[in-house]
């Protein structure tokens, strides 16, 4: 009997447990964003900062002191990685080295505690904040309409576009190979691998290549997490002129058809479904200045990419297609990353361009009562600034240490060695960066440096990781709910 009791003692605690956890408010935050667009940095950033009591004058609550703590708590979903925080700041800070990008979807809890501005909610006690972090590929994003097309549609525009005459080039390994498969033939597991691999060589060399637009599903194709090699990204499109009704069972076209509606099943559906369409709030991270160094053509494209990216926060786009009930995205930021490699006097102008590179999407897309804004940031500051005299001029520059092997005006650095840089200027107008086809001098001078070393305080305390502007964003994403 005492056991039954224990037992139930147990449960009981468990279910208090389970009930108290219920009652806390949860913020599901998702930051996505391109390949190298810094999300692995942001939320490396955005922790080491909270946890650690950083700078963040911007952010209300922690300006007027209201942040009690903030700390790493188990994530909700047992059956998504961890964010590898832990590791992260072990790179950053003992080797100054950048970590490990995204290449995964990955989750990780961070547990608020703080006072609340009001009278009235502070009598009631502390209040907490879950904030549940969900880092994933912008890439992936690039699926969602795959999930309203049958495998005819999806050959005939993946067709239509590789036969394009501005991508005949990229194209031609994967067009050669498809001419020489018979769709009704026998199905063979090399012909499968060939044609599956030619095609994530296209869309590869797509994104490579600057005249070709980048953005081009299957998004695992470009990013395909756990999945490289896998059966489940073992297909291509097939010339539609050789597809017939129904394909016959045994055939090439059957098993690339099969393989299609799988990956549509199997690792589409349950991404929008169980972590896409559970977001609260969103910030997509942009590597603008990047673009901006390739010329007008690259930002074009960046601009079209968002554009496909965006498309998924639509509203109602994913309800409908799942007809559950979502929760609605209410805040979308857009973030121009590495801001720190800029002046100060031109974050306002990265700014300026971010807002023109998203504008459009932004009006495609509707977001009727989202609120969306957008921002310039660096969420590690690797970068000072200095002024330097040069023939009797004096000019606003940057200073940083070249990672290791990084060359700069021909000189190669050994990663111990601070430089001066005038990073460049970039114009009042965003238009004109936009305009033309070529690249003119690049605006802005991009030297890879490395992460800082953390300052210490006269009194021996260490400082928190440099930011610039990173509250300013955690106010827009999160500061409502620590009101
Ligand atoms: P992800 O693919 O979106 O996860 O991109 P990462 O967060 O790994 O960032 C890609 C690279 O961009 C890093 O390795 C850094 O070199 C650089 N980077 C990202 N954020 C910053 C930043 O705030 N400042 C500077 N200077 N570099 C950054």
């Amino acid at each position: 009997l005492s056991r039954l009791g224990d037992e139930l003692r147990y449960s009981l605690d468990n279910l208090t447990e389970t009930v108290g956890d219920l009652a806390v408010p949860t913020v599901r935050l998702g930051v996505t964003g391109l390949s190298r667009a810094g999300k692995t940095v942001f939320i490396t950033a955005l922790i080491h900062n909270l946890v650690n009591g950083g700078r963040l004058p911007m952010l209300d609550a922690s300006a007027e002191g209201r942040i009690a703590r903030a700390a790493l708590e188990p994530q909700p979903d047992d059956d998504v990685p961890r964010f590898d925080v832990e590791a992260h700041v072990e790179t950053l800070l003992t080797e100054r080295l950048w970590p490990q990008s995204t290449r995964r979807i990955s989750e990780l809890r961070l547990t608020i505690e703080f006072e609340s501005a009001s009278l009235l909610s502070r009598t009631l006690g502390r209040g907490r904040l879950h904030l549940d972090i969900v880092d994933y590929p912008g890439e992936w994003l690039l699926d969602l309409p795959l999930l309203e097309k049958d495998f005819r549609s999806f050959c005939e525009e993946a067709l239509l576009r590789a036969r394009d005459p501005a991508r005949a080039d990229i194209a031609a390994p994967f067009l050669a190979a498809l001419a020489a498969a018979d769709a009704n033939a026998e199905a063979v597991e090399p012909t499968a691998r060939l044609l599956a691999s030619r095609y994530t060589d296209y869309l590869g060399a797509c994104r490579a290549d600057e005249r070709a637009l980048s953005m081009l599903p299957p998004g695992r194709f470009l990013m395909p997490g756990d999945l490289e090699g896998s059966p489940a990204l073992t297909f291509a499109p097939l010339d539609p002129a050789t597809l017939e009704g129904s394909p016959r069972p045994g055939s090439l076209a059957a098993m690339m058809e099969r393989r299609f509606e799988a990956y549509k099943k199997h690792i589409v559906r349950p991404f929008f479904r169980d972590h896409f369409a559970r977001l609260d709030r969103q910030i997509v991270l942009v590597d603008a200045l990047n673009a901006l160094n390739a010329g007008p053509a690259a930002l074009r494209d960046l601009e079209a990419a968002l554009a496909e990216i965006l498309a998924a926060f639509r509203p109602g786009r994913v309800s409908r297609l799942f007809s559950i009930f979502t929760r609605r995205i209410d805040r979308i930021l857009f973030a121009a990353t590495k801001a720190d490699h800029l002046h100060r006097a031109d974050h306002d102008r990265l700014e300026a361009i971010l807002k023109r590179t998203v504008a459009r999407a932004i009006e495609r897309a509707e977001y009727s009562g989202a609120d969306v804004d957008a921002l310039a940031l660096a969420a590690i500051r690797a970068t000072r600034e200095a002024s330097v005299t040069h023939d009797g001029e004096t000019m606003p520059a940057i200073l940083g240490t070249p990672l290791p092997g990084e060359r700069v005006n021909g000189d190669t650095y050994d990663g111990n060695t601070e430089i001066a840089l005038f990073p460049g200027d970039l114009p009042d107008d965003p238009e004109e960066v936009f305009a033309g086809s070529e690249a003119r001098n690049p605006p802005v001078r991009f030297v890879r440096f490395r992460p800082p070393a953390l300052q210490t305080t006269a009194e021996g305390a260490t400082l928190s990781l440099p930011h610039i502007r990173l509250d300013r964003a955690l106010q827009f994403l999160i500061g409502d709910h620590l009101a």
